[in-house]
């Protein structure tokens, strides 16, 4: 007997991936995690039925959420993650030495559990000792802080259940708030395709909009997600991603990369016309 994964990525459109064996299924107080070996994607982890990681294609997310902003600015000392559970965008940050520290904001210990256990690629490095993780709501972490952080990266479910509060004008404001004088944002900014994507992206680029000085959504292409093709936000107090950004210093690093490279960072912000013209209309 065959045995398929199926999401539901719109009414009318499903993504099936063929499974080996499932490995963990637990419902959390805030939602349901599982974890599957996979025939194509290696290992998959899913929250409430959505693709959250797959070991296959993880590295086009994770280099894409991590290095746009650190060859922007390569000071960054201090930096905050919120959500991340599975690691892999910490893991990508414990790649560079000049990160003092990495502040990990997850409201789901049961997520961090599942992807020890279980993904060790993208979890590997959660104990740096750089690396202090907090298992509360990122929305309460960021109230009331000033200047605390260079870098902070929104890694995030979609914007129901308990990921609602990270798409909110209060979250933003206090992430600008939180954030030093060449502070970055990067959230995750859904995917324009789809209706209900696209009506969220609009929504977060709007209030995002509101409260940066500079805004700049840029594109990744990402098989397991909704159509493939999906945003993140860079946003900022003074910094621009393609102004500032130093490839010459980032290349020197001598970090290998399968997706992140300079000539895609700058060609990541050129977006098709009718994502411009959603996001001008807003
Ligand atoms: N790469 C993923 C994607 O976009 O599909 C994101 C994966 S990561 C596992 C998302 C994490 O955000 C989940 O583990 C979830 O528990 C966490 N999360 C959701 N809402 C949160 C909140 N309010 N505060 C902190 N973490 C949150």
């Amino acid at each position: 007997m065959e045995f398929w994964y199926t999401e539901e990525q719109t009414e009318n459109v499903r993504l099936s991936m063929k499974i080996k064996e499932q490995l963990y299924s637990r419902k959390s107080p805030f939602q349901q995690i599982d974890v599957f070996q996979t025939e194509e994607f290696g290992k998959l982890l899913t929250i409430d039925g959505l693709v959250m990681v797959t070991e296959k294609d993880e590295f086009v997310y994770h280099d894409m959420i991590t290095h746009v902003a650190m060859a922007t600015n390569p000071e960054i000392k201090r930096v905050l993650v919120i959500g991340g559970g599975d690691g892999g965008t910490v893991r990508e940050l414990t790649r560079y030495s000049t990160i003092e520290k990495i502040d990990m904001v997850e409201i789901d210990e049961v997520v961090v559990i599942a992807c020890r256990e279980h993904l060790q690629q993208t979890a590997c490095k959660l104990d740096d000792p750089r690396v202090s993780l907090y298992f509360e709501d990122g929305l309460k972490f960021v109230e009331n802080k000033k200047d605390v952080y260079d870098l902070i990266l929104v890694d995030s479910t979609d914007p129901i259940g308990p990921g609602e509060g990270l798409f909110t004008n209060e979250f933003y404001t206090n992430c600008f708030n939180c954030l030093s004088e060449n502070g970055i944002l990067i959230n995750q900014n859904e995917s324009p395709f789809y209706e209900h994507n696209a009506r969220e992206m609009k929504r977060a680029n709007t209030k995002i909009k509101n409260i940066f000085p500079i805004c700049r959504p840029y594109q990744y292409c990402i098989p397991t997600y909704p159509s493939g093709f999906w945003l993140f936000g860079f946003a900022s107090k003074k910094l621009d991603p393609i102004k500032d950004l130093d490839a010459d210093r980032w290349n020197s690093l001598g970090l290998k990369t399968k997706y992140y490279n300079t000539d895609l960072h700058v060609g990541a912000f050129a977006l098709p016309s009718y994502v411009k013209e959603m996001l001008d209309s807003e």
